[in-house]
């Protein structure tokens, strides 16, 4: 049987060290505060920004809400936001996607303040980390570099192939990983004959949105694979982009769905808030 990468063990252990950070931080009169603005109610919306809230509050973050609703211009959400960036007792900002159609999210994600860029959206954020310079990374992709850390799996000098190609996922993902210097090939839906590409993967990332695509005959033996897909099945069960059940057997390594990738996104959120903290 393959290692089975425990994703809530890794985020718990990583959000204990963090706990014991800010309470160091505290002593030394730092203390971080996370702002969370929704804009409506959209039901998944509102549980993620549940969840941020709660891990703020178990890690010693202190967090402020703002729910705004559906109709908020994108003038006013740009003049919270402006005025989130001047409040120096906010050291993080997070504007919870998707926005409403009538809101562009790139104007948004530009007026952040990048030193308060906890989602590590905004162009200067993903260009440092293009050149390799200081720079809040995406939490998801972020969090598979240490879950593939702690759990013992080298990465340089590794075949990497990361499956998609978005810009929160699949872009920083091949940065990270040719940072940690894997040799990294990015696939996508262009891509001709996708099992021959991916087959050549010690290290395989799926991240194509698409329920169980990712069946053994993607998978070289041995393989260490990352499923970053989250879906509900017609059973309402969750499952991932990786057809677990057939991959298992011939991998070295798999993150299960859930309780692999899921779990670090938040945990690299609130190191990134941790980051920001002591940033300012
Ligand atoms: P996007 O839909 O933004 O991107 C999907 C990517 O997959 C695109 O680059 C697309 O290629 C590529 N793709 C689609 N179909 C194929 C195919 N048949 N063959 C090869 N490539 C394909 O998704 P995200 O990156 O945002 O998310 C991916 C998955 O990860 C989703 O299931 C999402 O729910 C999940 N997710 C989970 C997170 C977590 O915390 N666990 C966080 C973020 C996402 P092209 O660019 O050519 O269209």
């Amino acid at each position: 049987m393959p290692q089975i990468i425990d994703g809530k063990a890794v985020s718990a252990a990583i959000k204990e060290e963090l706990k014991i950070k800010v309470e160091e931080l505290k002593k030394q009169g730092i203390s971080i505060c996370l702002a969370v603005i929704q804009v409506g109610n959209d039901p998944a919306s509102s549980v993620y920004v549940g969840n941020k809230k709660k891990a703020c509050a178990y890690i010693g973050i202190d967090s402020l809400a703002y729910e705004l609703p559906e109709e908020t211009t994108q003038e006013e959400l740009l003049r919270l936001v402006g005025e989130l960036n001047e409040k120096e007792e906010v050291s993080g900002i997070l504007v919870q996607l998707p926005l409403p159609a009538h809101i562009d999210e790139d104007a948004v994600i530009r007026a952040i303040d990048p030193k308060k860029d906890v989602d590590g959206f905004h162009p200067q954020s993903v260009g440092a980390l293009c050149i390799g310079q200081h720079g809040f990374v995406s939490c998801t992709p972020a969090g598979i570099i240490q879950l593939l850390k702690r759990s013992g799996i080298e990465i340089a000098g590794k075949e990497c192939v990361v499956v998609g190609r978005s810009n929160i996922v699949g872009k920083p993902m091949a940065l990270l990983l040719l940072r940690e210097n894997g040799t990294v090939t990015v696939a996508h839906s262009k891509t001709k004959d996708l099992k021959e590409v991916t087959r050549r993967a010690d290290i395989l990332v799926v991240a194509v949105g698409k329920p169980k695509m990712i069946t053994r005959e993607y998978v070289k033996d041995g393989a260490v694979v990352i499923d970053v897909g989250i879906h509900r099945n017609e059973n309402n069960k969750l499952c991932g982009d990786v057809d677990f059940d057939s991959v298992a057997p011939v991998c070295s390594a798999i993150t299960p769905v859930p309780g692999g990738v899921g779990p670090m996104t938040i945990a690299m959120l609130m190191h990134n808030c941790v980051e920001a903290g002591i940033l300012r």
